[in-house]
């Protein structure tokens, strides 16, 4: 990959609990359907603790690079891919991949397809300089935007907003947020006050 480095920063966690250290690490190749990303922010999440002290064996892998919520843009391309070019501002969720094929997929619950593999606990997340991400779970970012504020969106951000989705609420009705004064809760605000002029 022409005028990228071989090597990067990245926080890596050994094992469950294990004291997170700054490594020198190969910059990945994208696979055929993936993309390079340069993260520019991410986002710090509960649920990344979670991942760092071995709360979910079963889809998190060690060694273990965290985080699920960042913004960059895209320096390379996998020959799969079409509708992204390189420079493309870019966004990274939890999800990394799923099979497409179970029931849940196939209904658009793909967040509980058995099979899936989350950024920053099956494959490796956020917290390094350059990452790669299957480009079909990809978020496009519009140029300009700040991505220092877009990074939180992607997982605190689209978690409330899909609830107050759901939740079917009119403008004129009462919207109840648990919590309101944390992370999420104060998205939720935001959205909800949003969500009255539509
Ligand atoms: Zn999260
Ligand atoms: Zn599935």
């Amino acid at each position: 990959m022409i005028g990228l480095p071989a090597t990067q920063r990245a926080l890596v966690a050994e094992s469950a609990k294990a004291p997170h250290q700054i490594k020198e690490i190969p910059v990945p190749v994208p696979a055929d359907d993936e993309l390079l990303i340069r993260i520019r922010y991410s986002g710090i999440c509960h649920s990344d603790m979670g991942a760092y002290e071995g709360d979910w064996p079963a889809i998190t892998k060690f060694p273990l690079i965290g985080g699920h919520e960042g913004a960059g843009e895209v320096v390379a391309i996998g020959k799969n891919v079409k509708d992204w070019q390189v420079g493309d501002n870019v966004g990274v969720k939890m999800r990394n991949n799923v099979c497409l094929s179970c029931e849940f997929c196939k209904k658009g619950f793909e967040s509980n397809c058995p099979h899936i593999v989350n950024t920053g606990y099956g494959s490796p997340g956020t917290f390094q300089e350059y990452m790669t991400i299957r480009a079909i779970e990809a978020a496009k970012i519009p140029k300009g935007a700040d991505l220092a504020s877009v990074a939180p969106i992607l997982c605190a951000g689209v978690t409330i907003y899909r609830a107050i989705k759901e939740s079917n609420v009119h403008p004129g009705e009462i919207l109840a947020l648990t919590g309101a004064a944390g992370g999420l809760g104060s998205f939720g605000i935001q959205y909800a006050k949003a969500r009255t002029s539509y």
